[in-house]
């Protein structure tokens, strides 16, 4: 057993510093504080060094806990981070985003007496302890290879991919149509929850190790998908998926009804320094609305916590389930009342009120009735509880699907689900056509960053294996 563990028995968990309400409300910046070395070295050492780390079968990059935990507790930081980084390409990204009450601390054994050890802020010290000791270097492959791979998409799918292909030897390209790296993580995530500097050094980092990017450029129009494979010896897809679901009603046409994604993309731009005209207008801008945000997922809680910070007069959360059947985390929910977001549970939509901007929103209440084939309770609305709520601005926060990606690439044989998502083969990663790769949310569908992450890794292992017996074949003919 290593040292100084087990210390679940004597040591209360605890989170980073959290940032008074009332502080927090007023800027973007991120929400808790470091730990200190002490403390990270404490919380680390309540970990009971399971036989099973259940914690880790949870995690989605099946990072290896236990072991970086106890030589945090135990000062050695160097080797925490060296095995931290071993299995995941963004430590630091998911050690701050990653839902943990769904994944490794939801499922750490000790929380069934005890809370659960603090894995993700100890991830992030160690990998921000790393970057500030300079341990964080760029790829420098031992080889070469003349092989190159294409990765459609900057986001968290791609970049794993490229960061794990480049660190073999190979030319990686990465397209993207934004003009900043980082996928959500940049024009969806908020800065209170992800500050971008911690994204921008990434990309630098990327680039610095000899990952080429190539900004500004549409796949599909900037180039057709058929050039990008006639040019690459792989291609991978992590494009995400961007397209809104949407709800008609009466009064859906109005002004001032928008959807989350702008909302929050305009908001991070504007975080960013660039000069959004819809937010100049106040289009985008919730400064002294009424805000009703309608869903109940992890977007809506990222757009109610922007409002408030943008200095909105009141914001509602619309959803038509309650409190323990809404699909966003616990945490972010707990963290957006804090801050004076007012819930209204069990709630839905029923028209947009007003003439040519929306003034109100004409909610009906529900109540939960019996499950579906899925086992979820279905919503069902109550007669005669329509009631108003003032708003000025409506956010529509429903989820996404992906783009008809056949069509957009001009590769009508390119397999989809009926959803719409890429079809890749769960273990190569590879689609149906030769030497073409998908990952992350264009796969599985709007899902997490880790999961991306995992993706990204798994394709890229897989891209390897192809394109090593490719050359080994045409070296043998
Ligand atoms: P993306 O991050 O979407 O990246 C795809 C990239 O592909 C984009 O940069 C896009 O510009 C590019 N692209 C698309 N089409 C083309 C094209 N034709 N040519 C070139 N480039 C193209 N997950 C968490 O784990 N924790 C959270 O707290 C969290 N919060 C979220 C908040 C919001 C508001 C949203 C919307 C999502 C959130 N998620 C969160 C989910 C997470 O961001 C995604 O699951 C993750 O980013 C998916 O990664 P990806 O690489 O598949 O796609
Ligand atoms: Fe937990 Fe996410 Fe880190 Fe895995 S990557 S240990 S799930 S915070
Ligand atoms: Fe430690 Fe909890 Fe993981 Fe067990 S499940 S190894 S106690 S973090």
């Amino acid at each position: 057993m290593s040292k100084n563990m087990l210390k679940f028995v004597s040591l209360d968990k605890k989170m980073p510093e959290k940032r008074e309400a009332a502080l927090r409300r007023e800027d973007f910046q991120e929400i808790y504080d470091e730990f200190s070395s002490q403390k990270a070295k404490e919380q680390a050492s309540r970990c009971s060094q399971c036989g099973i780390p259940f914690c880790q079968v949870h995690c989605p990059v099946q990072n290896n806990i236990p072991d970086w935990l106890s030589l945090t507790a135990n000062g050695r930081l160097e080797e925490a981070y060296e095995m931290s980084q071993a299995t995941n390409n963004l430590p630091e990204i998911c050690g701050r985003i990653c839902p943990q009450d769904r994944l490794c601390e939801g499922s750490c054994v000790i929380e069934k007496s005890f809370d659960s050890v603090t894995i993700g802020a100890v991830e992030k010290y160690i990998t921000d302890t790393a970057w500030e000791k300079g341990w964080v270097k760029p790829n420098a492959p031992r080889q070469e290879l003349d092989q190159s791979v294409a990765v459609i998409g900057a986001g968290p799918g791609g970049l794993a991919a490229a960061d794990e292909l480049r660190k073999k030897g190979y030319q990686v390209h990465v397209y993207d149509r934004y003009d900043r790296v980082g996928g959500l993580l940049v024009y969806g995530i908020p800065s209170f929850k992800l500050e971008k500097d911690v994204v921008e050094r990434r990309a630098k980092l990327l680039a610095d190790g000899g990952v080429t990017f190539h900004m500004n450029f549409e796949v599909g129009k900037d180039a057709s998908f058929a050039e990008l494979r006639e040019k690459h010896d792989a291609v991978i897809i992590a494009m995400g998926v961007y397209k809104a679901r949407d709800i008609t009603l009466p009064g859906s046409g109005l002004g001032g009804i928008v959807p989350a994604l702008q909302y929050l993309t305009s908001s991070n731009r504007v975080g960013l320094g660039d000069t959004v005209a819809e937010f100049d207008s106040g289009e985008l801008n919730a400064e002294g609305k009424n805000v009703v945000v309608i869903g109940g997922g992890d977007t809506a809680m990222d757009c109610v916590r922007t409002a408030i910070r943008q200095g909105a007069k009141s914001v509602k959360c619309l959803y038509r389930r309650d409190r323990k059947n809404m699909p966003g985390s616990l945490r972010e929910t707990t963290n957006a009342e804090e801050e004076g977001v007012e819930f209204v549970w069990l709630s839905a939509p029923k028209a947009f009120l007003g003439d040519e901007k929306v003034n109100g929103v004409k909610a009906i209440e529900m109540h939960l009735g019996i499950a579906d084939s899925t086992g979820r309770q279905v919503p069902v609305e109550i007669k005669g509880s329509e009631h108003n709520i003032p708003c000025d601005l409506a956010i529509k926060a429903l989820g996404f699907d992906p783009e008809d990606v056949p069509a957009l690439f001009d590769e009508p044989a390119l397999e989809v689900s009926r959803w719409g998502t890429i079809q890749a083969d769960p273990v190569t990663a590879m689609t149906n056509l030769e030497g073409v790769y998908a990952v992350g949310d264009i796969v599985r569908g709007a899902s997490l960053v880790v999961w991306a992450i995992r993706d990204g890794r798994d394709a890229a292992a897989s891209v390897d294996t192809y394109l090593a017996t490719a050359s080994q074949k045409s070296l043998a003919s």
